[in-house]
């Protein structure tokens, strides 16, 4: 698909942003956050692609591991808008079903090995 502009939020509207990339291919991560969170993610793209508009301040920042991946939740409602890439720190992912139009369950899902990744055991 082509990259669009993708309207965002998190579940409490205090984080809204915007992003231009393509929806799809869409993936989801096997690694041990991943797999909690259960997130579809878009493509990769360059942090230049990705605005927020509202709620920076309202996002906290969690890492394990390695402490590369940069994963953003919004402090009141816990949702997972995007992330940081632990493989190349300068590409970020969106939560898929964060984006306005987006059916994340009529989409195909690759699986990233992102479990491979990880320096450190069962990560
Ligand atoms: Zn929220």
């Amino acid at each position: 698909m082509n990259a669009e502009v993708l309207h965002g939020s998190c579940h409490c509207g205090a984080v809204r942003f915007e992003v231009r990339t393509a929806p799809t291919p869409a993936s989801r991560c096997n690694c041990s956050l991943c797999r909690r969170k259960g997130a579809l993610m878009s493509p990769p793209f360059a942090a230049a692609e990705l605005t927020i508009k509202t709620g920076e301040a309202d996002l906290t920042l969690y890492q394990f591991n390695t402490q590369v991946a940069k994963h953003y939740f919004c402090k009141h409602c816990g949702i997972y808008p995007f992330h940081q890439t632990r493989k190349d720190p300068r590409l970020w992912r969106v939560n898929l079903g964060c984006i306005d139009g987006v059916d994340v369950y009529a989409l195909e899902a690759g699986i990233n090995d992102g479990a491979s990744l990880s320096v450190v055991e069962d990560a």
